[in-house]
């Protein structure tokens, strides 16, 4: 309850980011958080919304730069709990950048993207996450690109918690976050999140017909990278569950020395108003 406010979300009845918001709170919840040390950080697109309607300190940012805020945000005050979101054309398209050096550095945050698999609030284009063939008014032929696997790219990339989940498996998708709001180094989060408006394919019957559960394959093994790129390719990516995780792998704060002392954002700059003053003029 304490994360929530009283702001009534602004997306269609039936969208999937409504589940995704209620597993962000209950995750946080569980993970002993209070709203004085959560910072949710998110891009532009209708999923970009969720950090006005979750009771924390929030951001909503510019198109695909939700990451290196959460990143300056982190590096300024280690005692947050970062979270950046965002859609999957705001982190796999303008963002991918910036995704893939995040997950390169293994900076401590979470980031958990509404994967609906098209752009919604710009009313229905091809995202890089439709399939090949989608049709919409940006591909009235059919998609003719392949759709990108941000699954494998995280693991290959150096994302040291992978994971997938789906909007409506609101325990699993909250066990899921909690679990990446625990772990020390990059978390990517892929949530499958439909859009009902725009998304007549990929739909929640679609994805309950598709999905697989990771925790229904015999043996999986989550800290075996081999094994997660094997189970990835066969199932088409349509897994959910830990995909991966690297436990052993410092973070990039815990590389940093100094890192772990008195946040920036509370250390004494020991600077008079005057000199702050030109300082900032600077950056004007
Ligand atoms: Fe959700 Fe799609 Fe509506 Fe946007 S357009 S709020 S993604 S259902």
């Amino acid at each position: 309850k304490e994360f929530r406010n009283n702001v009534k979300p602004n997306w269609c009845p039936g969208c999937g980011d409504f589940s995704v918001q209620a597993a962000i709170q209950r995750a946080a919840a569980n993970a002993g958080l209070t709203p004085e040390n959560l910072a949710v950080i998110s891009g532009i697109g209708c999923s970009g919304r969720i950090s006005g309607y979750i009771n924390s300190y929030g951001l909503h940012g510019i198109h695909g730069r939700s990451l290196p805020i959460a990143q300056g945000v982190k590096m300024a005050n280690k005692d947050l709990t970062v979270i950046a979101s965002g859609g999957d054309g705001d982190g796999f398209a303008i963002g991918m950048g910036h995704t893939i050096h995040a997950m390169r550095r293994n900076i401590d945050l979470t980031y958990i993207v509404m994967d609906n698999q098209i752009y919604g609030l710009t009313k229905g284009q091809t995202s890089p996450r439709s399939a090949a063939g989608f049709k919409t008014k940006s591909t009235p032929q059919g998609s003719i690109e392949q759709t990108l696997s941000p699954m494998q790219l995280a693991v290959t990339t150096g994302a040291t918690f992978v994971a997938q989940s789906f909007s409506t498996d609101l325990k699993d998708l909250t066990a899921i976050i909690e679990a990446g709001l625990n772990h020390k180094g990059f978390s990517l989060i892929n949530v499958f999140s439909p859009c009902v408006t725009y998304n007549k394919v990929n739909t929640y019957d679609w994805f309950k017909e598709n999905l697989t559960k990771l925790a229904d394959i015999e043996g999986y093994d989550p800290s075996s990278r081999e094994g997660a790129m094997n189970t990835l390719m066969q199932h088409n990516d349509l897994v959910t569950g830990i995909i991966y995780q690297d436990k052993e792998r410092p973070s990039y704060q815990q590389l940093i020395d100094g890192y772990s002392e008195e946040p920036l954002a509370h250390a004494d700059l020991k600077m008079d108003e005057a000199t702050f003053d030109q300082l900032v003029k600077e950056f004007i």
